[in-house]
């Protein structure tokens, strides 16, 4: 644990409380306590995090973790062939992505993706404005389709769409949007069928393609991760938001009354995102910033572990400190006051400030904020935010996973038995916050113990859930039985 949050106490040792920093420290403390995860804690919450999980597979709407069936109940093989498209729908960029799988020839033969950021006012207008915009951003790809991507005569070019938000299947290429997370608010998508909006804005502008599979970011991500990776058992993001899947018994979903799978299991969308528990560690900032969240109430873990919210946390805090310490001086700054204006990126970028006199805090603090100095104390108390707010998110990403393992049966060694389980992660978060991803693996190897943490892996499935969602529709191709595929 020490690994995670070193720099803190060394800010309290050294500061002298009195004044205007006997105030900037007592806010400091609390902060420290109230986001403390000691490790009995994180065992809490991940018990808490088993026992939601049972409820949720137990009945539909019987717990606040939805344990959504995915309808996947094959995980790639390797033997998936042929052309496909990909569509990438989460953050704040869509990607559009064209692969073309080999088979037995040698997996992804060639792929090629585009990458669009999605103008800001269409995550919260209307449905069709921003399912147009997608389709057309698509129409645009495949028309810069070369000859490299053949498909063979008369055949419907084939999609499998990545669309990371909740959403209740009805098939593998159908559903409807629960609701809508991260930034995105946009009321009359919500109990739509998501494939059915694509398709009319690709009819709309004239793009014939049929959508084969409708999956989830962790569920593209379990899938490209298992292509490439045998023991993959779980997935798990973390971005812009966070959200888990990983394979269940079929047997063990009594709320699944369909046929049992051939393979005898199922991928569970679990959007762990919204879970909540009287064990999570949350603060009067939390509180506040779910209070003025586009979705009140929703998404408590995905508030205080994700990307998005990180950043903003970090300001709540500063601007506590600014009002009531005096913090930047006998003014608030300005900036200060405007909601997300920290990102989670700019908090990684000073939290890893390695230079003594931790010039990129200061130049962040300058460029985002305007405060043109900052004294060496004021630097080390940011890092000291940083690393307190990050570290309570990546320890409690590693509950999660710890509580999918115990849920698995994989969170202990088996006798005699070395089965070794793999954890596909994505997600900027995960890829670019270094301190948070490493505080994360030393979390979850803390509560493994010696012994299980040689069994278990965590591996980087970069952009898996793209090629994840073209090899799903490849295995679930419209054209698998042609006697020439
Ligand atoms: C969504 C999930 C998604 C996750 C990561 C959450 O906000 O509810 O469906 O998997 O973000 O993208
Ligand atoms: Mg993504």
């Amino acid at each position: 644990a020490a690994v995670c949050a070193a720099s803190v106490y060394i800010v309290r040792r050294r500061m002298q409380s009195s004044g205007k920093w006997a105030r900037v420290i007592e806010i400091l403390r609390v902060l420290e306590e109230d986001c403390a995860t000691p490790i009995g804690k994180l065992r809490q919450v991940a018990d808490a995090m088993t026992v939601e999980m049972h409820a949720g597979l137990a009945s539909e709407g019987g717990s606040k973790l939805k344990m959504l069936i995915s309808y996947v109940d094959n995980l790639p093989s390797g033997e998936e062939h042929g052309f496909f498209y990909a569509l990438d729908l989460g953050g704040t960029n869509f990607r559009v992505m064209r692969v073309l799988l080999g088979g037995k020839q040698g997996r992804v033969v060639k792929q090629e993706a585009k990458e669009v950021s999605i103008p800001p006012h269409l995550m919260t207008s209307g449905s069709d404005e921003l399912f147009n915009f997608i389709a057309e951003a698509l129409a645009n790809f495949v028309a810069t389709e070369g000859e490299d991507f053949h498909l063979p005569e008369g055949r419907q070019r084939e999609l499998g769409f990545t669309f990371s938000f909740p959403v209740k299947q009805t098939s593998l290429s159908s559903g409807t949007l629960i609701k809508w997370t991260k930034g995105f608010s946009i009321e009359d998508t919500v109990g739509q069928d998501v494939v059915g909006a694509l398709v009319k804005a690709m009819e709309r502008v004239g793009l014939d393609m049929n959508v084969t599979a409708l999956v989830n970011d962790t569920v593209g991500t379990l899938a490209g991760g298992r292509y490439y990776n045998p023991d993959v058992v779980a997935a798990v993001i973390l971005g812009t938001g966070t959200n888990a899947a990983y394979v269940e018994r079929a047997h063990a979903i009594p709320k699944w009354h369909g046929l049992l799978p051939k393979s005898g299991e199922m991928v569970i969308n679990m959007e762990w995102g919204n879970f909540r528990s009287s064990h999570l560690p949350l603060t009067e900032y939390d509180h506040l910033l779910d209070f003025d969240s586009l979705n009140p109430g929703e998404q408590i873990l995905e508030k205080i572990i994700s990307g998005m919210y990180l950043g903003e946390i970090l300001r709540r805090v500063l601007l506590k400190m600014a009002d009531e310490a005096a913090f930047f001086g006998d003014s608030v700054p300005p900036k200060l006051r405007i909601p997300f204006i920290i990102r989670t990126p700019n908090m990684s970028a000073m939290h890893s400030d390695t230079s003594p006199d931790l010039k990129v805090v200061g130049s962040k603090l300058k460029d985002i904020l305007e405060v043109p100095t900052t004294s060496l104390k004021m630097r080390k108390v940011v890092v000291s935010l940083c690393d307190i707010i990050a570290s309570r998110g990546a320890r409690l990403s590693a509950a999660g996973i710890y509580g999918i393992l115990k849920k698995l049966g994989r969170d202990a060694p088996k006798d005699g038995e070395t089965q070794k389980s793999v954890i596909a992660m994505d997600g900027g978060l995960f890829e670019h916050y270094t301190q948070f991803s490493e505080c994360m693996e030393s979390s979850l190897k803390e509560l493994l113990g010696d012994e299980a943490s040689d069994s278990v892996e965590v591996i980087h499935s970069n952009d898996g859930s793209g090629v994840g969602a073209a090899l799903l529709a490849a295995s679930h191709s419209q054209y698998l039985d042609d006697s020439e595929t």
